[in-house]
């Protein structure tokens, strides 16, 4: 007997980086030696202190139901990170918890968007954003970018993109799969447009930690009150504080958006596991050097991947000044890049993600949270495969 799915299931696709991250791991598990560069998370354990502190709030008893939109204390202890770190002021009302950055993002386009509804998508992006506005029944409109350009958008084309029916303006700075940074101005160009058409814009700040060389992270939020009132924050700890598995991120947004967001939370996920809670009140509130020391082992590691990629003429990268990740052009090797990522893993055993999963067919995502023996391993490989298939 077959079981008929509700429509909306046929909008989305399975997530294909962690089919692949599936998959290379399934190849460790029976021995093969795979160098990976798919991970989409740190490698580092969560630091001792944060886990001490949710540690000691389940011997206090912080295992029940709690306020949907999170422990008052968390939600007050986000509003002075907004302040300290990005120079904003928001009440904690501001401010929603939720099950990670992803659910934020999840939950925040289930409250904004409805059929016929348009959000506007940098490419390559997150493969996630596409799939929660397919769910919701709104329509992506995607920015392409190119190497040119950094991966960056200009104002000229979010302006070309805008129509009566745009919503939401969709940013990542740092980015997730590029490591693009926009810098301060480009942010204030792009905000003009936003304030000149009034749509609503969603930063996407999970990546704001990391960052090197002289590159600094500013919010869109922070242009101008004007802007503030049109933008809705999204950030976690995971990639901050190597928390991915503890579901932990937030959203500061005008209080109307929190106020649906929590009520929607009210009746699907409740409260964020509470003792996880108190462990990110840790992450914030304690000294933030464990944060630094994660950034100086990242900024290792890109060094020695783009010195690797820089001896490999046949591929092509500018430098991303952000996040862990590089985002290589193969467009000169004449494969798809889910024929290179597959060749890559079975015959070399590298694993990659295919730039298809982000919107964009002539690269590969490589992710350098991954110790530098298999950075240094897993380029002197991916070199051999290159020079195997053009020759050069
Ligand atoms: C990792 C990531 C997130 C959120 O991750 P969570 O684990 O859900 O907090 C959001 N956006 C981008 C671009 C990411 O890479």
């Amino acid at each position: 007997m077959g079981i008929k799915l509700a429509g909306r299931v046929d909008r989305i696709k399975p997530s294909l980086t962690l089919a692949i991250t599936a998959k290379a791991k399934a190849m460790k598990a029976e021995g093969i030696d795979v160098c990976s560069f798919s991970a989409g998370e740190p490698d580092f354990d969560t630091p001792t202190h944060v886990k001490a502190a949710a540690q000691r709030a389940l011997d206090e008893g912080k295992t029940k139901y709690g306020p949907a939109a999170g422990e008052p204390t968390l939600r007050a202890a986000l509003a002075r990170k907004l302040e300290r770190d990005n120079g904003l002021t928001y009440a904690p009302e501001n401010i929603i918890v939720t099950n990670g950055g992803k659910h934020s993002l999840f939950e925040l386009i289930q409250v904004l968007i409805e059929p016929g509804d348009e959000v506007i998508i940098p490419s390559p992006y997150w493969l996630s954003y596409p799939e929660m506005v397919a769910l919701a029944g709104g329509k992506s409109v995607f920015v392409p970018t190119s190497a040119e350009t950094g991966y960056k958008i200009v104002p000229e084309q979010l302006h070309a993109a805008i129509t009566p029916n745009t919503k939401l303006f969709v940013l990542n700075s740092p980015s997730n799969p590029t490591g693009a940074v926009y810098a301060p101005d480009e942010i204030r160009a792009l905000a003009a447009e936003v304030l000149k058409h009034n749509i609503l814009v969603v930063s996407d700040e999970i990546y704001e930690k990391i960052l090197y060389d002289n590159a600094k992270h500013f919010s869109i939020a922070a242009v101008s009150p004007e802007l503030q009132a049109r933008t809705i924050i999204s950030n976690g700890f995971a990639k901050s504080h190597a928390m991915t598995g503890w579901r932990v991120g937030y959203i500061a947004a005008p209080v109307e958006i929190v106020k649906a967001m929590a009520t929607v939370q009210g009746h699907s996920t409740s409260n964020v596991c509470t003792f996880a809670q108190f462990g990110a009140i840790a992450a914030l509130e304690s000294s933030q050097d464990c944060v630094s020391e994660m950034l100086n082992a990242f900024a290792v590691r890109r060094r020695a991947i783009l010195k690797h990629l820089d001896a490999i003429p046949p591929l092509g990268c500018p430098r991303p000044d952000g996040a862990f990740y590089v985002f290589v052009d193969i467009s000169h090797t004449g494969y798809t890049s889910l024929d290179f990522c597959k060749e890559l893993l079975e015959k070399h055993r590298v694993a990659a993600i295919p730039g298809s999963a982000f919107g964009n067919d002539s690269c590969i995502r490589l992710s350098y949270a991954t110790d530098l023996a298999s950075v240094e391993e897993g380029m002197m490989r991916l070199a051999k495969f290159v020079e195997k298939i053009t020759g050069a």
